[in-house]
């Protein structure tokens, strides 16, 4: 029986299983969005600073 759950991030359905080393999360990714702006820091990932400033400038207005 497998089992399936929602990555919290994205809701895409991830496999319960050795064959997804991110779960609950579908991907390294989702986990860093999780776990927040401070580990995205850390692991800086290519493509993603352009995301980052939009999130960035949200908070910034609030
Ligand atoms: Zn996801």
């Amino acid at each position: 029986m497998t089992r399936t759950v929602e990555c919290p991030t994205c809701k895409a359905p991830v496999t319960w299983d050795d064959s997804s080393p991110e779960r609950p999360f579908c991907s390294p990714r989702c986990r860093l969005i999780d776990l927040g702006a401070w580990a995205a820091e850390e692991h800086v990932i290519p493509g993603d600073e352009q995301e980052q400033d939009v999130f960035s400038e949200d908070i910034f207005k609030q």
